[in-house]
């Protein structure tokens, strides 16, 4: 037998008990007669102990153990004369009088302790012994358990999780495809699913009226920080459902998950259109765990000889408290902040609320102080407030506002990671317009419904069409996103043909889709949950990475198994696939 315990579980209740224990040396001493093994394994840390009074061998044996090395010890527990308090079995230890070394160890290339001094790239290409240290294997489990949490909440309400293939056809709509050559079918090609989206929407069709899946996607996009070509998602799908009774459920499910994992209850969670969320924070995932709302100061600044912003189709501001006694030189840090071109704007306006009520701004040659008055009132400064102030065309100057005020939240500690403030976004536009490809682009998917309302602006307004789409937002993250879907054949087509598909390219890629169409399709909608990005705010953290066993780097490699790699001649003569020799 290897082990009668886990090295976890042992308290001063089994002094007494011959047990036997298996794992890896965490470390070793030797403190005058005796030596100390700290035996490791995924539920703790139990101390062993050979002392001189041992038969010599045992105790010299024990003394040659590496870091690492697998051992197995049978032996007695006895009370330990000096207690550590700092883990579960601190009261105990146990007295050795058999070792196996079941395997050796090299010396792993940096320390498996909950401060490592491995650098990220060393610990990916170890990743298995990275997952040995404390906080990587404490976030595996921790994801374990949402995911649990979340097959348990959608299992009891009917939910039934059903698998749906990875090898499908490839289409253009959306991000690039990760595409895998088929051997039988010379020249041709599957897709790895972006999303199980189509696949969903046909087992409403077959009836399965409530889906959900725990299920990997692919997007072969350019790789932006904290993005993994392959990550998770919580797919579902429900029949006969309307918008209320999508967002009713799934908030149900992400307040179970708040109370079952952080024992937080939260109400009913706030919703605001897209174009409030827009208006208010300059962003449709607005992070609401602090305030520094905007406030358009059009009006009240338009007035007065200040062109920068008579000519702005947007001034905007925000209220930073309690930065009225910013120096000049961290005004000027933050003006230079925003003139990166990360963030790009091209300047800032401000104006302090001092603490006794006066006001001091960067454009006191053009605004008097019942202007500045009137700003205080619009983006809510009180005294001792900072007020920043951008302009420019809206879009751009929400975004970057909308940039600065995160950077803000951050720097004064107002992002909060053990605060949750979820919400709802909804009503987003049905089409986005696509600059460079000229033409209309579903916001969500080409499947999703517009507002029956705003169907008739399709022919005359097609960008101000309303869709019956939602994103669940948790801490300034879209953590979840999905629509309510179109049902009938006409209306997908009439879709498609907003889109730019003729009738032939709607018919060769979605033709499977609209043909189930005609077969009784029931109303359906649904949502998909980011697994890794849930679990990662949930664990109060922000990067995915630390939450994924095997992830990819910032390149998309894998480093530990060296992937993408080449393929032989031979096995890319048997894909079909010619390779022109690389000039
Ligand atoms: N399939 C969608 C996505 O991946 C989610 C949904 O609409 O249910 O974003």
């Amino acid at each position: 037998m290897h082990r009668t315990h886990t090295c976890g579980e042992l308290r001063i209740q089994d002094a007494g008990k011959t047990v036997t224990l298996s794992g890896w040396v965490q470390k070793s001493r030797d403190l005058g007669g005796m030596t100390f093994i700290d035996v490791r394994d995924r539920y703790g840390i139990t101390q062993l102990t050979f002392d001189s009074d041992d038969d010599l061998s045992l105790r010299g044996r024990a003394r040659e153990l590496g870091r690492e090395y697998v051992i197995k010890v049978t032996g007695t527990v006895i009370e330990r004369s000096s207690k550590n308090n700092k883990i579960a079995t601190g009261d105990i230890e146990i007295k050795v009088t058999e070792l196996a070394i079941l395997n050796s160890a090299k010396l792993p290339p940096f320390t498996i302790e909950d401060q490592t001094d491995g650098g990220e790239d060393i610990r990916m290409k170890y990743r298995y012994l990275d997952i040995r240290r404390n906080p990587i294997k404490e976030n595996l489990l921790f994801r374990h358990k949402v995911s649990q949490e979340v097959r348990n909440y959608l299992s009891a309400l009917d939910f039934c999780e059903v698998e749906t293939p990875y090898l499908i056809k490839s289409t253009p709509e959306g991000a690039r495809d990760f595409v895998v050559p088929s051997r039988m079918n010379a020249g041709q090609f599957y897709a790895l699913p972006q999303s199980p989206q189509t696949f969903k929407q046909l087992l409403m069709v077959a009836g399965m009226d409530k889906y959900f899946q725990i299920v990997k996607c692919f997007r072969d996009e350019d790789l932006r920080a904290d993005r993994q070509p392959e990550f998770t998602q919580i797919d579902c799908e429900m029949s006969f459902v309307e918008q209320e009774d999508v967002l009713r459920t799934f908030e149900g499910l992400t307040r179970h998950l708040l109370m079952s994992i952080h024992g937080i209850n939260i109400e009913e969670f706030p919703r605001m259109t897209y174009q409030e969320a827009m208006r208010d924070y300059g962003n449709d995932k607005p992070d609401i765990r602090f305030g520094m709302k905007f406030g358009e100061l059009n009006q009240a600044s338009q007035h007065r000889d200040f062109s920068i912003f008579n000519t702005a189709e947007l001034v905007v501001g925000i209220a930073v408290p309690g930065a009225a006694a910013y120096t000049r030189k961290q005004i000027d840090e933050l003006i230079e902040w925003v003139k990166r071109p990360q963030v790009g704007a091209s300047g800032m306006v401000y104006a302090k609320y001092n603490a006794d009520g006066s006001f001091k701004s960067s454009v006191d040659k053009f605004y008097d102080n019942q202007d500045l008055q009137k700003w205080a009132e619009i983006t809510g400064a009180n005294p001792g407030d900072l007020i920043l102030i951008l302009s420019g065309p809206t879009a751009q100057t929400r975004s970057q506002l909308s940039a600065l005020r995160m950077e803000l939240g951050n720097r004064l500690g107002l992002r909060k990671p053990d605060e949750f403030a979820p919400l709802w976004v909804i009503d987003f536009p049905l089409l986005e317009w696509d600059e460079e490809a000229g033409r209309f682009h579903a916001m969500h998917h080409p499947f999703t419904s517009p507002k029956t309302e705003d169907i008739p602006l399709l022919e005359t307004d097609p960008g101000s069409v309303r869709a019956n789409a939602y994103d669940l937002v948790l801490n300034g993250n879209e953590i979840g996103g999905g629509s309510i879907r179109i049902h009938d054949r006409h209306t997908q087509s009439l879709m498609f043909e907003h889109l730019g598909f003729s009738e032939t390219e709607a018919e060769e890629q979605f033709g499977f889709l609209m043909n189930a169409f005609q077969y009784g399709a029931p109303p359906h909608g649904g949502l998909a949950f980011g697994l890794d990005r849930l679990t990662a705010i949930l664990g109060g953290q922000e990067t995915i990475r630390d939450f994924i066993a095997f992830p990819k780097n910032n390149a998309g490699r894998d480093v530990m198994i060296d992937a993408p790699s080449p393929l032989s001649p031979e096995q890319l003569l048997e894909l079909n696939i010619n390779l022109e020799p690389t000039k």
